[in-house]
């Protein structure tokens, strides 16, 4: 069986089979950074980050890219306002957002490209445009000239009139066609600028994704991702830069996630139901916030709300304690000798059911339910008198692959309060013997374990950070 993927641009689950075999050529759109990012951005970089790990754990070798924007409308107007630097303000949040995605669980990408390093890509790859005839110059901003590409509203799947009715653009003199959308900016007066051909100015928002994919992933990737906000115009736009520029296919699968309501209320400022990760994950454990995202297919909305959380962190807990009982009573097992086939085999099918589900357009809900098929599995081998080593290292194995592909693997156990007072003991002692290797590695042992030290005049205190 070959993993199914829903393509918004046939608008079908297809098999999905990369271009070349075995590689996978991921690219996902990255945020805007001007500000935290709130869990509707988080949803995304969540959801394709479990779709890599499940690709990686079928055995493709992914090479997975996501982009900054840090410089836009937004990003100029909030740096004016704090009084900062353009560049100070970008870096403090994608800083901010390293932060919040890897307390989710979401692993770098391979490259992280942001629009302000590739300025000289955006503006030869805008040339080609403009002599090809795929765009055109106009009072110092350069336009796509929409009615030139062809396929200009597959993704969306509307013709280009149906578009221009929907997207209720403003006609204007300076635009051949309202649907012509700008690959370049003529700087205001006082803001941040690159010199062009076309005078000072800076790129329009779509062209970085065409520019930096095809920089880092190449003319055609595999699968184009990102939030089902970006269908039209974004993607549709990405979409016809790329094709015109190169004449190939863009991307072959592309894969978007629903939206996130909160209450079952769209989630909106004017709401003021806007939940940034920075301030949720103080309050929820992060890794329940993503074992909540995946508990529903990425297509589907979701609902967050208190009582749907606090399902998922009983569900979470469920798992994380029959992992516990396991491992607690392998120490106090031993292989009888003869192999209990029957047990492994129920594993086995539960894992087959996980990837069953997984294979399905990545249904990480009836995953969820072939896991909790396993603590269930496990719990009844738990009530037996005589368990066997052999089987309940196949449960834990199997559990902790699993969740690994869920970006959720199992903490080590958490240190007791006397190991932690021994440790620094062990530290201090290190450290009056100058033996400072031994004493950094145990500072970096407790900060792993989440210990925080600090050393002051009366010695070294600690907390739990
Ligand atoms: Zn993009």
């Amino acid at each position: 069986m070959s993993i199914q993927i829903y393509n918004t641009l046939t608008r079908k689950k297809e098999p999905f089979i990369p271009l070349e075999e075995g590689k996978v050529k991921m690219y996902v759109c990255g945020p805007t950074v001007y500000n935290y990012i709130h869990i509707g951005n988080a949803r995304p970089v969540i959801v394709f980050d479990t779709v890599r790990r499940y690709l990686q754990y079928r055995g493709f070798d992914v090479q997975f890219v996501s982009n900054f924007t840090d410089v836009d409308d937004k990003i100029i107007k909030t740096a004016n306002e704090l009084g900062e630097e353009v560049g100070e303000l970008t870096d403090r949040f994608i800083n901010a957002y390293f932060e919040d995605v890897s307390a989710l669980g979401c692993g770098k990408a391979d490259a992280h490209p942001r629009v302000t390093e590739h300025i000289d890509d955006i503006i030869a790859f805008i040339e080609v445009l403009v002599e090809k005839g795929f765009a055109y110059e106009s009072q110092g901003d350069v336009y796509y000239r929409t009615r030139k590409f062809d396929g200009y509203g597959k993704l969306s799947h509307q013709s280009i009139d149906e578009l221009k009715v929907g997207a209720r653009i403003e006609e204007s003199d300076i635009k051949e066609n309202a649907l012509d959308f700008a690959l370049w900016k003529s700087a205001k007066e006082g803001e941040i600028s690159w010199d062009s051909p076309w005078g000072k100015g800076r790129p329009g928002w779509h062209i970085e994704c065409s520019v930096m994919a095809r920089e880092h992933l190449g003319d055609t990737i595999d699968i184009h991702a990102g939030g089902q906000d970006l269908t039209f115009p974004h993607h549709e736009n990405e979409i016809a830069q790329s094709e015109a520029m190169t004449g190939k296919q863009f991307a072959r699968y592309w894969m978007h996630n629903g939206y996130i309501n909160i209450d079952n209320e769209k989630m909106s400022k004017s709401l003021g139901n806007f939940i940034l990760v920075h301030d949720i994950r103080q309050q929820i454990d992060p890794r329940v916030l993503r074992f909540f995202m995946l508990s529903v297919h990425y297509r589907h909305p979701v609902n967050f709300s208190q009582e749907l959380v606090e399902s998922a962190a009983n569900g979470l807990d469920r798992i994380q304690t029959a992992y516990n009982n396991l491992k607690h009573r392998l120490s106090t097992s031993a292989d009888l000798g003869d192999q209990p086939d029957i047990w492994i085999h129920k594993v086995d099918e539960a894992v087959r059911q996980f990837e069953t589900a997984m294979d399905d357009d990545f249904n990480t809900a009836n995953g969820m339910a072939a896991i909790f098929e396993l603590v269930k599995m496990a719990n009844v081998y738990l009530l037996e008198k005589n368990t066997q080593a052999t089987v309940l290292n196949y449960f834990i194995t199997t559990f902790e692959r699993l969740m690994e592909v869920l970006g959720l693997p199992f903490g080590g156990e958490e240190l007791l309060d006397d190991e932690i007072e021994g440790l620094i003991e062990e530290r201090l002692t290190a450290r009056r013997e100058r033996n400072f290797s031994r004493s950094d590695e145990i500072r970096d042992l407790l900060k792993e374990k989440g210990i925080i030290l600090e050393d002051t005049a009366q010695g070294t205190r600690w907390k739990r950070g």
